[in-house]
C-alpha cells in the first residue's frame, strides 16, 4: 500500500505551503518622517468657521435652494484668498468653481477637488447647524465633515504655499462642485471644460475614504483608506398591473402578489455573483498582513486556497463586507392601492442597486428580467450611474501615500473600493489616477454624523488637513 504515504505527503506539503505563506505574509510599508508646516492655524480655523455659516444647502427642489448663499460663498473664495486669486485663472461652471494655477509644465496636471454644497438639516441638532461655532477642540456645523473642511484646507494650503513663494512644477487645478449632493451638473461641466482643452490629469484627489480604526479584524493600527474605484448606482422600478376592483372577491393573483413573487425570486436567488475585484484585492494585500490574528493572516495569505471561505464569511456577515464583493440590491419603495378595501390596478416597487466594478447596469437589468421571469412585470431603470474604472496603484498613488505618511506617520495606507459616490467619478473618463481620500481621522460616530445631525470636526483634523495638502502639493 503506497497511496496513504503519497496522500499524507501531499497534505503535509499543503500545510507547509500554507504556514510558510502565512509567516512570510508581509505588506511593504513606506515610513516617512513627520513633516509639519508653520502656517497660520487660527486663520485656517476661522476660514472653516466662516464657510460653515453660508447656507449652501442643495435640494432636488430648486425652489428650496438659496442661490444667493451659493453666490456669496463663491465671492468669499474670491476675497478670502487674495494670493490664489492673483495667481490663478478663475472660472465658473454651473455652480462649480475652478482655479487654474499655471505650473512650469502642463504635461502632468493635477486636480484637487471638493464641493461646497451640503445636505439639508435633519432633526435632532443640539447646535445651530450654521453657527460655525468654535471651542477649544471642535468646529460645529453642517458641512464640517462633508466637505467644506477639505475645501477649506486645500485653499489654506495653496494660499500659504504661494505666499511662501512656491512655484508649481505642473499645472494645478482646484475644482469645487456646488451640487454634489444632488449629483448635479457642475462636476461634469468642469470635467468637460478640461477635456475640451485636451487636459488629461495625472493626479486627481477628491473626498472619499479617511483615516479610521478597526478597518480589518486584528489590525490595531489606524488605516488611511483611499478609494481607487466607486461602485455604480441604479434605481429600478418594478411595476405590475392587474384588474382593480373591490377587495371582497379578489382573484388568485393581483398586482401585489405578482410583485411579491418577484421579490422572493430576486431575494432568494444568488442573483449577483461575488467577485474579487482589483480594489478589494489590493486591500486584502495591504491590511491583513498587519493583523494580530494568525487565523486571519492564514486565510488572507492563502486566498489561492481559502477564497471560498472568505466569500462564505462575507455572505454570512452581509453588510459592508459583502458589499465589497458584489452588486447589492435593496428594496426601498412600495406603492399599491390607496385604500385597504380596494384592489390596486397597479402596484410598484423601487429597488436600489449598487453595481460592483466591471458589472454594467445593462447586465444587471438582464439578470433581473431573467430571474423574475414574468412578462407582466415592467422593469424600468430610473437613474443610472455606472461603476467607475479602477485607478492605478503606481507612483501617482505613491505621492498620496507619502503625503499621508508625512502627516500621520503611524497609519497604514491602503486602496479600497468606495460604496458611496463622489463628484470624482466623472474624472475616470479622462484620468487613470483618480483617488478618493479626505484627510481626516474619524471615528465610526463621526461617520454617522455625515448627512445626519450634530456634524462637527476636531480642530486637529483641520490643522492636519492643511499639513497634509502642503505635503502633497510639495510633490506636484
Ligand atoms: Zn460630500
Amino acid at each position: 500500500m503506497w497511496w496513504p504515504y503519497v496522500l499524507a505527503g501531499f497534505v503535509g506539503l499543503m500545510i507547509l505551503i500554507i504556514i510558510i505563506r502565512t509567516l512570510t505574509f508581509k505588506a511593504k510599508d513606506f515610513p516617512e518622517m513627520r513633516k509639519k508646516h508653520e502656517f497660520d492655524k487660527v486663520r485656517a480655523i476661522e476660514s472653516l468657521s466662516q464657510m460653515i455659516q453660508f447656507k449652501t444647502v442643495s435640494n432636488i427642489d430648486e425652489s428650496k435652494v438659496d442661490k444667493k448663499a451659493f453666490k456669496a460663498f463663491r465671492q468669499y473664495l474670491r476675497e478670502r484668498y487674495p494670493k490664489i486669486n492673483e495667481v490663478a485663472t478663475y472660472s465658473e461652471h454651473e455652480a462649480g468653481v475652478l482655479f487654474h494655477i499655471k505650473g512650469m509644465s502642463d504635461e502632468q496636471p493635477s486636480v484637487l477637488m471638493s464641493h461646497y454644497d451640503v445636505v439639508p438639516v435633519t432633526e435632532g441638532w443640539q447646535e445651530d447647524p450654521f453657527s460655525g461655532r468654535v471651542d477649544e477642540q471642535t468646529i460645529y456645523g453642517r458641512g464640517t465633515l462633508d466637505t467644506k473642511n477639505s475645501l477649506c484646507v486645500i485653499m489654506e494650503a495653496v494660499e500659504y504655499a504661494l505666499n511662501q513663494g512656491k512655484t508649481f512644477k505642473n499645472d494645478l487645478y482646484l475644482a469645487f462642485g456646488g451640487d454634489e449632493e444632488i449629483s448635479g451638473p457642475s462636476a461634469p461641466a468642469i470635467r468637460d471644460h478640461l477635456h475640451k482643452q485636451g487636459i488629461k490629469p495625472a493626479f486627481v484627489l477628491d473626498e472619499g475614504g479617511a483615516i479610521i480604526s478597526k478597518m480589518f479584524p486584528g489590525v490595531k493600527q489606524k488605516a488611511a483608506v483611499i478609494g481607487i474605484s466607486e461602485k455604480g448606482y441604479m434605481d429600478v422600478s418594478l411595476t405590475a398591473r392587474s384588474r382593480g376592483g373591490h377587495a371582497s372577491s379578489p382573484p388568485k393573483e393581483t398586482a401585489i402578489t405578482e410583485l411579491a413573487k418577484a421579490v422572493r425570486r430576486l431575494n432568494n436567488h444568488r442573483a449577483f455573483k461575488m467577485k474579487l475585484t482589483a480594489p478589494v484585492k489590493a486591500l486584502f494585500k495591504t491590511l491583513p498582513p498587519h493583523s494580530k490574528s494568525f487565523g486571519v493572516k492564514m486565510l488572507f495569505a492563502n486566498l489561492w486556497l481559502f477564497m471560498p471561505v472568505v466569500k462564505m464569511m462575507a455572505k454570512k456577515s452581509g453588510g459592508e463586507f459583502a458589499s465589497m464583493f458584489k452588486t447589492t440590491q435593496a428594496f426601498t419603495v412600495a406603492s399599491g392601492s390607496d385604500a385597504y378595501n380596494v384592489l390596486p390596478s397597479e402596484a410598484s416597487l423601487g429597488v436600489n442597486y449598487r453595481l460592483r466594478p466591471f458589472e454594467s447596469s445593462d447586465t444587471v437589468l438582464k439578470r433581473i428580467r431573467k430571474i423574475i421571469k414574468n412578462p407582466n412585470i415592467e422593469v424600468k431603470p430610473l437613474k443610472i450611474s455606472e461603476a467607475t474604472s479602477v485607478s492605478l496603484i503606481d507612483e501617482q498613488f505613491g505621492i498620496l501615500a507619502k503625503a499621508i505618511k508625512q502627516t500621520w506617520p503611524d497609519v497604514l495606507t491602503t486602496p479600497y473600493l468606495m460604496v458611496a459616490t463622489t463628484d470624482s467619478r466623472h474624472y475616470h473618463a479622462i484620468s487613470d489616477h483618480v483617488y478618493k481620500f479626505s484627510p481626516m481621522d474619524v471615528s465610526r460616530d463621526d461617520l454617522r454624523k455625515i448627512h445626519g445631525f450634530d456634524e462637527d470636526i476636531t480642530i486637529d483634523n483641520v490643522i492636519n488637513g492643511v499639513n497634509f495638502y502642503l505635503n502633497l502639493i510639495e510633490q506636484l
